[in-house]
């Protein structure tokens, strides 16, 4: 699997006139290779020539870690007292075009570009990019299984299981943490717990906010599964008794444009387009000015990556693309709700990857 990815990244490098192509942390360098790096102050780095063999550079201490596969890269280890830029820059050799890990510490590549002979620097991104957009087989296998276990917290939610009413948002947001975990992931990467007026803020920090009876509380949460793929979903719900007909009203609205952007998401379509018809639907309902965000983003071994789902963004909808759809009415003062599910493009039409409802269930918990 990663000797075949290296290939494309090689072609890609052709195609795109890169020459050597060096990944530090990140999820680039696990793409490739299966081997993350520590965010540390010690130097790891791939060294992948478009023409000649792949070398893993990895502090002594970190080597161990290293699941080496011949034949695909080789393992340089580099001792406390050496010079890892040197080494790195021995290796590059003469290049025209190096492109560097978006993600790469700058005092890395501003020592590499004192020493290296490279004629110019571009991002690893216009290499990476278009690699990691896609999902091959085994990627998606991961994402069904990610967003399958987050159903399973977004269904405890629903059902009542996780007790809402008289607990502060940040308790909440620590149990859903815990079940994320608990289901089978290795960390989380967030839990957005807003609850009445603070559910009209996107990215509400869980707080001392303690929850009421009769409101709404938005839950947006995901994490990372140990083998490295993302699990992302939101689902409102509303605390004891009937919602006022003023929510109702915007739910349904927002209700019906999720469910028509996630329906225009199929091959071919231009991203913006699948944005379009969520904030079209929105604007008409009278919210356009509550949905501020952009619909969505693509979904991987990063909770955030291309392809995004924004106005401007002209590229195709192809096999294999997976990202949320996840547009949201954000009433100032008063309260909000986003409805999110993360999505494959195939040639059948969108496979959606969450399963739980989109009403705004009443929970009386
Ligand atoms: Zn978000
Ligand atoms: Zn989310
Ligand atoms: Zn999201």
């Amino acid at each position: 699997m990663h000797a075949q990815r290296l290939d494309r990244a090689r072609a890609r490098m052709a195609e795109v006139g890169v020459d050597v192509l060096l990944l530090s942390v990140g999820a680039d360098l696990p793409y490739l290779t299966g081997y993350t790096a520590m965010p540390l102050e010690r130097l790891t780095m791939l060294v992948l020539p478009r023409d000649g063999d792949a070398v893993l550079v990895v502090p002594r201490l970190e080597a161990p870690r290293v699941v080496e596969q011949p034949g695909v890269f080789s393992v340089r280890p580099w001792d406390e007292t050496d010079d890892p830029i040197a080494l790195v820059a021995g290796l590059v050799g003469a290049a025209g075009v190096a492109a560097i890990g978006d993600r790469t510490w700058a005092r890395f590549l501003v020592d590499l570009q004192a020493v290296a002979r490279v004629g110019s620097w571009r991002k690893a991104s216009e290499v990476m990019t278009a690699l990691r957009a896609r999902k091959d087989d085994a990627e998606m296998a991961a994402l069904r299984h990610a967003s399958g276990l987050a159903d399973k917290v977004a269904a405890q939610l629903h059902a009542g299981e996780i007790p809402l009413v008289g607990r502060t948002e940040l308790d909440v947001s620590q149990d859903i943490s815990r079940r994320l975990v608990a289901e089978g992931h290795a960390k989380v990467n967030f839990a957005i717990v807003a609850a009445g007026e603070n559910a009209a803020s996107p990215h509400h920090d869980a707080g001392g906010r303690v929850i009421k009876a009769g409101e709404m509380v938005l839950c947006d949460f995901g994490g990372t599964m140990p083998d490295g793929y993302c699990s992302d979903i939101t689902r409102c719900v509303w605390t004891g008794g009937e919602p006022p007909a003023q929510v109702r009203e915007f739910y349904g609205v927002l209700q019906d444009a999720q469910a028509a952007a996630v329906a225009a998401a199929v091959i071919g379509t231009p991203c913006e387009e699948v944005d379009g018809v969520a904030r079209k639907l929105i604007s008409d309902g009278g919210y356009g000015e509550w949905f501020m965000h952009r619909t969505g983003h693509g979904i991987g071994l990063e909770e955030h990556e291309d392809p995004y789902i924004v106005s401007g963004n002209h590229e195709l909808l192809a096999p294999g693309h997976a990202f949320s759809v996840e547009p949201g009415i954000y009433i100032p003062g008063l309260t909000g709700a986003r409805i999110e599910d993360i999505l494959i493009a195939a040639d059948g039409g969108p496979e959606v990857l969450n399963h739980v409802t989109h009403d705004l269930v009443v929970v009386d918990a």
